[in-house]
């Protein structure tokens, strides 16, 4: 092609180190803007701004439980609709000949725990040794940003892509992944200005240390209400106490955890993994008084399972499990088992396809190695491409650490890493073309 600048690797690491105040400004004030899943409206904001300045026009996606209920993927949602939208921004090219690439990330991010924890209030981002702290720094708005530096970088090199790029920022990742289910559903059935025929990969920049992820675990949440006979202790006898069977019920999950565990039982793509299943009692809540026993206690369970097993089955193995024990301790307790939250499946990504092949290379020719591959054990939203579309789609991100926990931070250095890998890719899969003047 005729007058388009030169890209090489040296020029884009150098436009790199001078958008490194970008990056850290940009990713601290998405941090700031405080997204709880259910309450991800500020982010969401921010995001529509950054987008435009970059010169793209996002829409919305509005969430409608009620258009995707039916879908296999939809899981029970935690928090109301109340007019809450994804975000959907695309570059398209003059040329329309390139291949194209959908990066999809969340805007949502878990509760802080105890503020007095953190060395700084967990929206106050800061900066110490080349990472940046705070909730979501790593899961996953660092990701996101990449995505968006990526860009940026080839604009600033007086380039574009050549196939279309899309930015797809979706609520309810953490506790449903219905944002992005809602996201494919407006895609395929025509309720957006995109369709799902515009993409030829898909990227999720989720914070796994920079490495391809092959598979994922199927995630379940399941809350378990169990109700006993409340008594003064004085007379415990008289009384059936329900946070007692809970604890039961709790140390033989962790007994079906060690059988799922089990070396005979896994997965091959997890069969090297430290402790590829993991059942976690997130949340318990019950009692009423010390000298009381109490009447209800419900507990918030995940648990995980291999892909191939349907989150259906993985729930009836476990609903059977907790129903014996419950039994065992005392017929007379009554459990009601609820879904809410994940019933997301597990799968496997197809790291052969071209586009990751790619991807991977974009990898080497950045890091001079090529990367890892990742057997996951938590769930994320590729699941929905991977198991609802032919589309190739992996898992790609930063190194983050203490995601989930206390001083949450990404690797500053690690981000750039990630971002040219990202520029690299676009430049090699679907091609660049000079920029708008
Ligand atoms: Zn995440």
């Amino acid at each position: 092609m005729k007058n388009l600048p030169s890209f090489d690797r040296s020029r884009l690491l150098a436009t790199l180190d001078r958008l490194a105040p970008y990056m850290t400004q940009t990713l601290s004030a998405f941090v700031a803007a405080q997204s709880p899943s259910g309450a991800e409206q500020p982010a969401a904001e921010f995001l529509e701004q950054t987008l435009l300045d970059l010169g793209l026009d996002s829409e919305r996606i509005v969430l409608n439980s009620s258009l995707i209920e039916s879908l296999p993927l939809f899981s029970c949602p935690c928090d109301p609709d109340n007019g809450r939208y994804n975000l959907l921004a695309r570059h398209l090219p003059r040329s329309r000949g390139g291949r194209s690439v959908l990066f999809n990330g969340h805007l949502d991010v878990v509760p802080t725990g105890p503020e007095s924890l953190w060395t700084q209030p967990p929206y106050v981002p800061w900066v110490k040794d080349g990472w940046l702290h705070g909730r979501g720094a790593g899961d996953m708005k660092g990701g996101l940003i990449c995505a968006l530096v990526a860009y940026k970088a080839l604009h600033e090199l007086g380039l574009q892509p050549a196939g279309i790029v899309g930015f797809n920022a979706v609520l309810d990742e953490e506790n449903t992944g219905n944002g992005t289910l809602a996201t494919l559903h407006a895609l395929q059935n025509a309720l957006a200005k995109a369709r799902l025929t515009d993409f030829d990969a898909v990227v999720i920049p989720e914070p796994f240390g920079e490495t391809l992820m092959s598979a994922q675990v199927g995630v379940c949440w399941l809350f378990i209400e169990i109700t006993g006979k409340p008594a003064h202790v004085a007379y415990m006898n008289q009384g059936i106490n329900p946070i007692e069977a809970g604890i039961a019920i709790m140390a033989d999950l962790k007994q079906l955890e060690s059988e799922w565990n089990a070396p005979a039982q896994r997965h091959p793509l997890f069969r090297d993994a430290a402790h590829p299943i993991n059942f976690n009692l997130g949340r318990i809540e019950g009692g009423e008084w010390n000298s009381s026993v109490p009447c209800t206690c419900t507990l918030g369970l995940r648990f995980s399972f291999f892909p191939g097993m349907t989150a259906e089955e993985a729930t009836r193995q476990v609903t059977q499990r907790i129903r014996a024990t419950a039994a065992r301790v005392n017929a007379a307790l009554t459990v009601d088992i609820r879904s809410r939250g994940h019933v997301s499946p597990g799968c496997e990504y197809d790291l052969d396809a071209p586009a990751m092949q790619v991807l991977a290379d974009a990898h080497r020719k950045i890091t001079g190695a090529p990367p890892e591959r990742l057997a996951c054990t938590a769930t994320t939203d590729g699941r929905h491409f991977a198991l609802m579309t032919d589309i190739p789609v992996t898992v790609y991100g930063p190194v983050a650490r203490n995601i989930h926990g206390i001083d949450e931070a990404v690797s500053l250095d690690s981000m750039k890493r990630v971002a040219a890998t990202m520029a690299q890719f676009m430049v090699d899969w679907c091609g660049v073309e000079p920029l708008v003047a």
